[in-house]
């Protein structure tokens, strides 16, 4: 008999005397952890899932170091409207104890998922529906009775957010409430800070049109004085046609366009189109509705909204 034999041999044996032993030991250890730590990891921060990269900047800056935040669109594929979850981020998800997502149609894919995978206690927080309904605007796309969802994009309204967090990770976790509370506090001042100083850049290029890429800045536009004249993908992910194009190019004359926001997202086809076609007093800039924490332009909400209302501010001059 060959040693290699012999080895599988020995660990075949050892398995069928180990393996019921570890398991025990695993279902002992989970049954005697004390009740009501659902949802959090083993150093007992609590797991909190959300939706889009701002979502998840929020409850990391209100959570501070008693919550494992995890993010389920990544940052690549922008606010998420055409998303599909990956069996990687869904088993962070079956185990968290907060489901934070923005809501007003941006995850039609989250119900489905949510019904099937989440602990029966999750929190869930609707973000976007914390924001007072006169506030909130319509969606360009023209469906009647739906409102458009990129309301973060405005940092008087991304507060609105903050404190449904801070309300979802206290009912989650109240042993932390006034931590949560202090940091949501603290967090909310800086928002409000963010957006004077936003205001203040953009008071040099106010009344200026653009086109972008999707209904991005519904809220961000009219809140900063800019007008977003219209967008270029007809919905989420599709490349415009021709019509589309040439509607667009009436706008740019029309409105006197000053620049078009790309997006990551935005097929470079579609760009090249509207960039010739727009002519060269038309600038095309990109900007980062979501951000990217490996970007550190990018990395978190309040840098990301500055460095986009600077690449705005200079293409609408
Ligand atoms: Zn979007």
């Amino acid at each position: 008999m060959s040693g290699q034999v012999m080895m599988i041999m020995f660990l075949k044996k050892y398995r069928t005397v180990v393996l019921p032993a570890v398991v025990v030991l695993a279902v002992v250890t989970l049954s005697i952890l004390p009740a009501g730590c659902g949802g959090q990891d083993t150093s007992g921060r609590l797991k909190v899932s959300a939706s889009i990269v701002p979502l998840a900047d929020f409850c990391s800056r209100v959570g501070g170091e008693h919550v494992e935040v995890q993010c389920l669109v990544p940052p690549g594929a922008g606010c998420g409207h055409t998303f599909e979850p990956t069996p990687g981020s869904m088993d962070f998800l079956s185990k968290a104890g907060v489901f934070v997502e923005n809501g007003l149609g941006l995850e039609s894919w989250a119900t489905d998922v949510l019904s099937k995978i989440t602990r029966p206690d999750v929190v869930r927080v609707v973000a976007a529906e914390a924001v007072p309904a006169d506030l909130l605007l319509p969606s360009v796309e023209g469906e009647p009775g739906l409102e458009d969802p990129h309301v973060w994009l405005d940092p008087s309204l991304a507060v609105y957010q903050v404190e449904a967090i801070r309300e979802g990770l206290v009912e989650a976790d109240p042993s932390n409430a006034e931590v949560y509370q202090r940091n949501a506090a603290a967090y909310i001042e800086e928002l409000k800070g963010l957006d004077g100083e936003l205001r203040r850049e953009l008071e040099q290029v106010k009344g200026a049109s653009f086109i972008s890429t999707h209904p991005t800045w519904t809220y961000f536009a009219p809140h900063f004085g800019l007008v977003q004249v219209g967008e270029v993908e007809e919905l989420p992910g599709k490349e415009p046609s021709a019509r589309r194009i040439a509607e667009l190019m009436e706008k740019v004359k029309e409105f006197d366009v000053k620049a078009v926001f790309a997006e990551p997202q935005l097929s470079p086809r579609a760009l090249e189109i509207i960039t010739k076609d727009a002519g060269p007093g038309v600038k095309v800039a990109t900007v980062d509705p979501v951000g990217d924490p490996d970007n550190p332009e990018v990395s978190d909400y309040i840098k990301m909204m500055r460095f986009d209302v600077g690449v705005m501010s200079e293409a609408l001059e």
